[in-house]
């Protein structure tokens, strides 16, 4: 580990042991939203939480924040009220199994809510995700049934397009597609509404000066990046921000206390922000 980064643990654990950071963070409008994708025994790495870390950071979830609906928040931004103190929303993308099999009974035990982005073109098929060909590990995907087992269990269910798209790079027709169909595939599936979508991949580059439109006349409330950053009332319900997972609990409690900031995959000192 960094000199550098040494340091930054340290006056982390200090302010948290001082109770500061608990004081501050009890006035700051910041929210995070985390994206997840998998959750199981055999990994971990940017895209693989290992069981008992998501089961540790759902526990201090569900002590010392507030855990709310991804819906509460596109109300409040609605109403144009500020986001309260230690707000945290739970997301999945892609749709991979271990959702279910292993992250589901967690947040269940825990009572926190959860929002799970279906890719609907790999629901329910043997495909795999170009990201994980190389792997030795198989990732099976959701059936249909897994998706509405989440739903019917309490969690909502939200689109990733049909075929993981970048739409920083697709036709309009195609995005219009991706973006459509997706919904009233996944509605038809799970028989509830389908209000939101999570941008595949989420950078910058991974929409384009017409998606917003797109997204909105679908009849979608909102939609997600993978950025990182704080969500405050000022942010867009089109545009949202979501904070990516990192393999170290220290850094993501660190997150989670508004003490650092990911965003473009730079570590931001957020401290006084
Ligand atoms: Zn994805």
């Amino acid at each position: 580990m960094s000199f550098k980064r040494k340091i930054l643990y340290a006056s982390y654990l200090a302010l948290k042991k001082s109770g500061y950071l608990k004081f501050k963070n009890s006035f700051s409008n910041q929210a995070n939203i985390l994206a997840f994708h998998r959750v199981n025994h055999y990994e971990i790495n940017h895209l693989s939480t290992p069981i008992h870390i998501f089961d540790k950071l759902m526990w201090t979830i569900q002590q010392h924040y507030s855990p709310v609906p991804l819906q509460y928040i596109i109300d409040t931004l609605n109403k144009g009220n500020k986001i309260p103190p230690k707000t945290i929303v739970i997301t999945f993308d892609d749709g991979y199994r271990d959702n279910l099999l292993y992250a589901a009974p967690i947040l269940k035990k825990y009572n926190i809510p959860a929002t799970f982005f279906v890719t609907s073109g790999y629901i329910n098929t043997q495909r795999i995700f170009p990201w994980d060909a190389a792997s030795n590990i198989p990732h099976p995907n959701m059936t249909w049934e897994d998706v509405r087992e989440l739903q019917r269990i309490g969690f909502e269910i939200g689109s990733h397009t049909i075929n993981h798209v970048n739409l920083g790079k697709a036709t309009e027709s195609e995005a219009i597609q991706e973006i459509n169909q997706s919904k009233e595939q996944i509605k038809d599936q799970v028989k509830a509404p389908v209000t939101t979508i999570a941008i595949p991949f989420g950078k910058k580059e991974c929409v384009q000066s017409n998606t917003e439109k797109i997204i909105k006349e679908a009849g979608y409330q909102a939609s997600f990046m993978l950025r990182g950053g704080k969500l405050t009332e000022k942010s867009n319900p089109y545009y949202l921000p979501r904070v990516p997972i990192y393999p170290s609990y220290i850094e993501m409690m660190m997150e989670l206390d508004n003490y650092i900031v990911y965003y473009d995959n730079k570590m931001k000192f957020n401290f006084f922000l």
